[in-house]
Parts: structure tokens; C-alpha cells; sequence
């Protein structure tokens, strides 16, 4: 026997064609479908992006206009131009109305002399009389009612948008079926599907379109929440997949702790013990480890990496330390070769620049497991690099590594625990709706000691101001980081803006030393310089902004950046804590051309508003919007046509638990409650839902 309800909604019309709509031409079709409407649903699930209450008689403003029509002509503008003008009397005096392309059968065959006439538009004034450009004629039951604007498609008129609307909710709104459960809809008093629906397209009273437009409307609010639940859905099944897996199972030594603790440079701090206690928690587990630690720049995220690679090492199994640029690991390694071999544990360097022999015997001795820790960029990841034991891997600044990346690696071990770490931390709400698939641990607080930066702003016309307050700092023996924005991505322009600031820098500090670093340089030159910066007397280093991440110079105590409006939030940022990384107080100069835009302007003012990063990334996001803050496809944000992630905080805090719970109780969800949830991940994710364990 055919299930003769499932029959009813496979013959559902929801899925059809929007050319099954009466009067749905190929051409009309041609301009939905570019749109992105091509099915009757996509039409009923296109919503107004505004309303409009027919309001009488108001001026300056969309308004209604009643009158007679009395009698027309053509004027002439003094630019030659023809007009027709239609003049109509009103309760209260005379108004016009005005077509300025049009021909000779409209609009005259529309008006009937001594006729009544509700003429809608924008009320301005034209030969000093109330009028309106391009009106649209109205029926006097359409005053005061709502109407609800929508994105037409080229070559469809408005009023035919509405009628091919109302066909298709008449026919097809009862075959839509709700897309959250039951137990949420009474969870949070939403309204079911259909009345939402109906209720986004024809909100009827006032009240209800103030509430829509203030997003407080129940049957918005459903739509925010189900978009936010589905994201943090995938994303939480995503990450159960990822974890699934059996971990290795590390054991924490509490002997070798105290031996690393023997060797430590200084103490800890309380945010510092905090992560690492997170680490170990998730180290011990037969899980595997995906943790995400943000951390402001400075917060001392190395020196976690480091001991945590000791415990992986202590505990047989090898470990990876990546980092973005090859500056960085080469910081990173110095670093490490002078903390690992108190601990007798093997290091080694793998980038770009090493030779080709040398590539093969680190390779080599890689896979015979006579390297513990192999430190490198993505250099790394793409060559055929294979290891005896890999059971840890670290990826610093992982906003740099894309998934496919990390997944290559993981690959080439087994199970390995997975910690990434950023300084460039994204708001809250942001982490927890992109990142449901990590564990996330912060490190919330400085080193001892350290002296918030002191940031000041100028104009290109006040550079000398700027130079002079850098030649004051400089005269205490400090160092100082000249940076300049790469104003082209070509090699030689690049080249010569760096040179010619250097110049420039070299003849106005001209008791100084002054080095010049720049992208085009080689690692080894770059090296070099940054040995020198950081080890001899060079006072200045003139950069573009290779020294942008992680770079580590304890007696640069000023940083100036030219161009700083060029510059994004979150790279000023790291800029700014390229400096106070010791206890003398520091200086950030940001000097801006002198005419920049006011977004350039709101970012500079940012700047010396915030310094916690996080309280940047969030004004990062207000400035720029969620749209363009996404912007990257990497960012791997779906597009949110309702949710705004930064207002909807509370929201995003209700989806997580609600999620979590879900999940706790019906991991695959296959009880019979959760079906439309099953069905909807089906429906949206196509055959990829496997990819995160519903199959
Ligand atoms: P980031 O989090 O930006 O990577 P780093 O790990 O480079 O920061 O640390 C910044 C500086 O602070 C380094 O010079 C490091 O040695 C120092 N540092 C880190 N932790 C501490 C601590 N607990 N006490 C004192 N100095 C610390
Ligand atoms: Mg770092």
C-alpha cells in the first residue's frame, strides 16, 4: 500500500517550478531565477526587507494624496525637459502629480476628469504645490493598511510581485512543514512556521511591524533562533565526528612538571596554569584534544605550547609546532632549542630556506623517531613528511591554517591531540556560534607587570611631532619598529616605499642605528636582521609588516605606523603588541593621512580607545558589519539573513545549551522527536551529512 499521506507531499506544489504561478512567463522567470527564486518555496520564503503604512495627507514623506482630477498638460523644466502634470483638488487645497518619462497613452488614459484619485508616493513640492513624482494610484481601502516591500525581479511590476506572492501562500503555505520541533516552539512561545511565515509577509497591524523592525517579534525571533540552531547543530556534530575517534591517552607526570618547572624562565600566571590545566584535562582523555586557545598578544601562549609538547614528548610520541611565517618559527625555535634541552629533548627546524640535503636528513631522522619536536611553517603540511610517533600537534596563529591544512596533518599521525592557538581573538558570540566544534579556553590576563601602551594618533602633516616624541623614547636606549603598509602587491614598489621611508627615517634619526626589513628579503637576510635588531645596538627597524605576527623584541618600546588607516583593526592590533612587552612603559604612534574616510577615522579612534583585543575584534565587528566581517570564505559562515551575531548574544547563549542538551540525550538524533531536525540537516545538507555523523 503507497503511503498516501507521503504521496500528498511529494505532489506538493512548494517544490514546483515559480513558473506554475499564473502568469509567469520565460522572461519573468529568467529575473526570479536571478534572484535566486526558483521553486513556488523560494517565493514564499523571500521576505520583505521593509514595510510601509499607507498614511494620508503627511508631506516629506511616503504618503497618500486624495483628490479630483481637475485637468493636465505638459510644462517644460528650464533644462528642457518635458514633463506631464496632473493637477487634483484636495479637501485642503491643490496638489500634482508628475510623470516625467511618458507617453502618450500614460498616464492621461489612467485620470478621468471630476473623478476621485489616491495617489501614493514621496509628497515633495513642484511649482510650489504638494506633489508627487510617479505616483501609484491606490483604491481608498488601501489607506492606512501595511504593505510589505520586496526585491522584485527586473520586469515584474510590484503589484504583479504581490499577486504571484498570494497565489503562491495560497496554494503552497499548507504544505510547508515546521522546521523546529514542538518541544522548542512551546519552549520559547514561537509561532508555528505558517503563521510566522504569514505573519513576516502580512504583519496587518502596526504593532507587529514595529516589532519585526525592532526584531522582537516572535515570529522573528523564530527565524533568528532556527538559523542559529542549525549552525551551532552542524557544528556540534561536526566536532562530535572529529572527537569520536579514539585519543591518545597521555599521562600527566607530575615528577616531570616539576622538573619543567625547575627549568621555567619565571612563574606562570593564573591565566596561563588555567589553560594549561584545560590542556591536560582534555591530554589525559582517550578523546582526541581540539582545543582553541585565545590569547591577547603577549599573553605568553609559547610557553604553553612548549610545556605541553614536553608532556606529548615525555609520554613517547612526537610533536608539531607550526607557525605562519618563517620569521616565526625560526623565534620559536631559538626559543625552543634554549627551554627543550634542559629537558633533553630534540628539536629541529624545518622551512622553506633549508636545503634540499639537509630536508632529507631531518626527514629522515623524523621517521626513525630521532626528532621529538619538529618546528616549521607550511612547509610542513605539503612536503611528504612522515613520522615515527606524531601524537601532538600545535598550530600557532591557526587562523592562517585553513581545515583542509590541519587535516592533512592530523592524518599523519595517530589520532594526535590538536591545540591551535590565536592572539587575534574574535568576540565571544563569534567563537561560540563558528567554533561549536572546538573547546575553547582563554587566557585572560597579561604577565606581571606589563604596562598598558600608551597610544597616540597623527596626521601625515604632524610626522616630525611624531618622530620627535620616538627620538625622546629612543634617547633612554630603547628600540624602536618604523612600519609601513605594503602599498603594492608588485616587488619593486613594495621595495622602494620601504627604501625610501628608510631614507627617510636613516637622515632624520641620523645618530641612530637603523635597520630596514622587508617581504622581499631573504629568510636568511631577514633573520639576520631581526638577530640584530633584538641582540646589538640597531635602535630602529623600518619594516613593512613581516613583523606583524608573534615577532618577540623585549626592548622595543615604541612602535610608529604610517599608512595606519590602511591597516585593519585586528593587524593594528598585532602591531601595537609588537611593543610593552617588558615593564617600561610603551608607546604606539599612529599616524594617518591627513585626509582618511570616516571608517578610517572610527578604527584610529578604536585604537586608542581599546586595548584588550577582544573588546577590538567586537568594534571590528560592529564596524565592518557580520557581512563583510565574513566576508572570507574561509571564515566559513553561512550567510545569516536574520541573525545578527552580535545582538542576538542571548539567543546564541539559548541555541548552544539547547543544542548541547539535544545532542546529550539523541546524539544521532534518530529519536522520533527530533525527526524534523534529522530531516531538515537532510534537507539542507544534502548527502554530506555523513561528513558529520547523522549518515
Ligand atoms: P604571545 O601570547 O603573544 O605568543 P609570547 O608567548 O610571545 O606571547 O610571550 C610574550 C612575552 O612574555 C615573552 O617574552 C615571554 O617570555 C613573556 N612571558 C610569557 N609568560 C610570562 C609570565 N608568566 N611571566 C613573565 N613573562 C612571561
Ligand atoms: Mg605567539
Amino acid at each position: 500500500m503507497p503511503d498516501i499521506k507521503h504521496n500528498q507531499a511529494a505532489f506538493s506544489l512548494i517544490n514546483e517550478s515559480i513558473n506554475k504561478l499564473h502568469g509567469i512567463g520565460e522572461k519573468s522567470q529568467a529575473g526570479f531565477n536571478r534572484l535566486k527564486i526558483y521553486t513556488i518555496k523560494d517565493i514564499i520564503f523571500s521576505f520583505p526587507y521593509r514595510y510601509e503604512v499607507l498614511i494620508p495627507d503627511v508631506h516629506n514623506e511616503k504618503s497618500v494624496l486624495a483628490g479630483t482630477f481637475i485637468n493636465s498638460g505638459i510644462v517644460r523644466t528650464h533644462r528642457g525637459k518635458s514633463i506631464y502634470k496632473a493637477v487634483f483638488k484636495a479637501h485642503n487645497g491643490y496638489f500634482s502629480c508628475l510623470w516625467v518619462n511618458f507617453n502618450t497613452n500614460y498616464p492621461s488614459s489612467l485620470l478621468h476628469t471630476d473623478s476621485m484619485y489616491y495617489m501614493y508616493g514621496p509628497v515633495t513640492k513642484f511649482e510650489n504645490m504638494p506633489s508627487i513624482f510617479h505616483p501609484e494610484i491606490i483604491n481608498k481601502e488601501d489607506i492606512g493598511k501595511i504593505r510589505s516591500i520586496y526585491t522584485v525581479p527586473a520586469g515584474v511590476t510590484v503589484a504583479a510581485y504581490r499577486k504571484f506572492l498570494k497565489e503562491a501562500l495560497d496554494k503552497g503555505l499548507k504544505d510547508i512543514s515546521d522546521t523546529l520541533p514542538e518541544y522548542i516552539l512551546d519552549k520559547y512561545n514561537f509561532p508555528n512556521i505558517k503563521d510566522a511565515i504569514k505573519t513576516l509577509h502580512y504583519p496587518e497591524t502596526k504593532e507587529n511591524v514595529e516589532s519585526i523592525v525592532n526584531r522582537k517579534h516572535p515570529a522573528y525571533v523564530r527565524f533568528i533562533y532556527e538559523e542559529l540552531f542549525y549552525l551551532q547543530l552542524v557544528m556540534q556534530l561536526k566536532r562530535k565526528t572529529y572527537t569520536k575517534g579514539i585519543g591518545i591517552k597521555f599521562n600527566i607526570d607530575k615528577e616531570y612538571l616539576e622538573e619543567i618547572n625547575q627549568i621555567m624562565p619565571f612563574k606562570l600566571t593564573k591565566g596561563q596554569k588555567k589553560v594549561l590545566l584545560d590542556i591536560f584535562n582534555d591530554m589525559v582523555k582517550n578523546k582526541q584534544m581540539n582545543r582553541l586557545i585565545q590569547g591577547d598578544v603577549g599573553s605568553g601562549k609559547t610557553i604553553i605550547a612548549f610545556i605541553s609538547a614536553a608532556v606529548a614528548v615525555h609520554n613517547g610520541y612526537q610533536a608539531v609546532i607550526l607557525a605562519p611565517t618563517e620569521v616565526l618559527a625560526e623565534q620559536h625555535y631559538n626559543n625552543a632549542e634554549k627551554f627543550f634541552s634542559k629537558l633533553n629533548i630534540n628539536v629541529c627546524l624545518l622551512t622553506g630556506s633549508v636545503t634540499k640535503k639537509n630536508k632529507e636528513i631531518i626527514k629522515d631522522r623524523l621517521l626513525q623517531g630521532e626528532i621529538d619536536i619538529i618546528i616549521g611553517t607550511h612547509a610542513l603540511i605539503e612536503e611528504d613528511v612522515e613520522f615515527k610517533k606524531l601524537g601532538f600537534i600545535i598550530a600557532d596563529e591557526q587562523h592562517r591554517f585553513g581545515v583542509h591544512q590541519r587535516k592533512i596533518l592530523i592524518d599523519k599521525g595517530y589520532n594526535p591531540d590538536i591545540l591551535l592557538m590565536t592572539a587575534t581573538p574574535i568576540p565571544r558570540t563569534l567563537a561560540m556560534t563558528l567554533y561549536g566544534d572546538l573547546d575553547v579556553s582563554v587566557i585572560d590576563e597579561l604577565p606581571p607587570g606589563r604596562i598598558p601602551c600608551i597610544t597616540k594618533a597623527y596626521k601625515a602633516s604632524q610626522l616630525t611631532n611624531a618622530f620627535d616624541f620616538v627620538e625622546k623614547i629612543l634617547n633612554d636606549k630603547k628600540k624602536a619598529y618604523f612600519i609601513y603598509p605594503l602599498i603594492d602587491e608588485s616587488d619593486k614598489l613594495e621595495l622602494k616605499a620601504a627604501t625610501q621611508s628608510y631614507e627617510e627615517v636613516k637622515k632624520y634619526f641620523s645618530g641612530k642605528k637603523v635597520g630596514l626589513l622587508h617581504g622581499k628579503m631573504k629568510p636568511d637576510e631577514k633573520r639576520q636582521l631581526l638577530h640584530d635588531f633584538k641582540y646589538s645596538d640597531m635602535d630602529i627597524l623600518v619594516s613593512t609588516t613581516v613583523v606583524e605576527v608573534g615577532v618577540d623584541v623585549p626592548e622595543a618600546t615604541v612602535i610608529l605606523i604610517e599608512n595606519a588607516e590602511r591597516f585593519g583593526l585586528s593587524q593594528l592590533h598585532q602591531l601595537r603588541g609588537r611593543v610593552g612587552r617588558n615593564d617600561i612603559q610603551s608607546y604606539c604612534l599612529l599616524v594617518s593621512s591627513d585626509k582618511i574616510s570616516e571608517y578610517g577615522e572610527k578604527r584610529i579612534k578604536a585604537m586608542l580607545e581599546y586595548k584588550d583585543g577582544f573588546k577590538l575584534a567586537e568594534a571590528d565587528l560592529e564596524l565592518r558589519g557580520q557581512g563583510d566581517f565574513f566576508g572570507t570564505k574561509q571564515s566559513g559562515m553561512p550567510d545569516l539573513h536574520f541573525a545578527d551575531i552580535i545582538k542576538d548574544i542571548k539567543i546564541i547563549q539559548h541555541v548552544k545549551n539547547d543544542v548541547t542538551e539535544i545532542l546529550e540525550e539523541d546524539a544521532d538524533l534518530s529519536m522520533k522527536k527530533n525527526n524534523i531536525l534529522y530531516n531538515r540537516l537532510k534537507e539542507m545538507y544534502k548527502d554530506s551529512t555523513s561528513y558529520f555523523g547523522i549518515g
